[in-house]
């Protein structure tokens, strides 16, 4: 990856965790002065977006380590390592907050007033929804799982916070705190749903999983538009680390191309898959074409790309 890219990272993480204590000392401070659960369920949310976004930024650090003895493949499964973690500590939090919010539901409460609150969270959502399409913007950019994950959390909380707002002013005009309770619970199912989404996107890199369709057919366009210097490929695996994706296959040319012509070829296509496809690296295994040459014998015999470099 680019430095410029890292860089402009490094700086998104440290900016979302500024913006996660900002909003969760604001939110929790105001639930606790409120006694409001939804506010309170909201303010966690935002505390564990510290939490989250902290380790985010550690492992951000971590990954961008270039590759060395010991990690050949580079550290970019550490991203995919922490967004596990986080999915975890949402999933509990969401689970917590459900748990409070019927229990609270039992006892039958007045609604106090909730000026202060609905003020407090109409500016949460305004910041949320500003760091979010921020980080979002940065994370395709980058093309890095974690700040998506992360810009995913800001934007969810301006609905979120959002929907406090209207409990609050419910409550308010009421004069019950049974729509706080029930936006505490609301909010707790989706802390959860979001866990499971990051959940499954950390261990499907963990596990291997190849990358997206769209970018395998790139990947297959870039190759055939070499036909006929090459006759087919096979055998293509790809999976990601972190940002990086990974791919490897075995390439078929002609076998009266010498090594040399081969090799130019494949590393020729190598570049090109790598220059095209953000973020990639691209190993290629070449096979000799069998006895019987599906490629037309005068395109197939000698034939060099016009514009291949040398490679090494
Ligand atoms: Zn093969
Ligand atoms: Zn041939
Ligand atoms: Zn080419
Ligand atoms: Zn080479």
């Amino acid at each position: 990856m680019k430095l410029a890219d890292e860089v402009k990272k490094m700086k998104a993480a440290r900016f979302s965790v500024a913006a996660a204590i900002f909003l969760s000392v604001s939110k929790v401070s105001t639930a606790l002065m409120l006694n409001s659960l939804g506010m309170l369920s909201s303010g966690v949310d935002s505390l564990m977006d510290v939490l989250v976004s902290t380790i985010n930024f550690i492992s951000m650090k971590q990954s961008v380590q270039p590759a060395d003895s010991e990690h050949p493949y580079g550290h970019g499964k550490v991203e995919n390592i922490a967004s596990l973690f986080q999915a975890l500590f949402l999933g509990i939090a969401g689970l917590l907050l459900i748990g409070e919010g019927i229990r609270e539901a039992l006892y039958v409460r007045r609604a106090p007033d909730f000026g202060a609150g609905i003020l407090v969270m109409i500016c949460s959502s305004i910041i949320s929804f500003w760091v979010g399409r921020r980080l979002a913007r940065i994370g395709k950019e980058t093309d890095s799982p974690l700040l998506q994950a992360d810009s995913f959390h800001f934007v969810m909380d301006t609905y979120t916070n959002t929907g406090v707002v209207i409990a609050l002013i419910l409550a308010q005009l009421q004069g019950r705190i049974i729509f706080d309770q029930i936006i505490a619970i609301l909010i707790g199912l989706w802390v959860i749903y979001s866990a499971f989404k990051i959940f499954r996107s950390s261990t499907d890199a963990l596990m291997d999983k190849y990358i997206p369709e769209d970018i395998q057919r790139e990947i297959n366009r870039i190759i055939l538009s070499h036909s006929p210097e090459i006759i087919e490929y096979h055998k293509m695996r790809t999976r990601r680390s972190g940002s990086l994706k990974l791919i490897d296959l075995h390439l078929v040319t002609c076998k009266d191309k010498n090594l040399d012509e081969a090799h130019r070829i494949t590393d020729h296509i190598e570049k090109e898959i790598e220059a095209l496809i953000k973020n990639s690296d691209v190993v290629i295994h070449v096979e000799p074409c069998h006895l019987e040459c599906p490629a037309r014998k005068e395109a197939c015999k000698f034939l060099y790309h016009p514009e291949s470099g040398g490679g090494e």
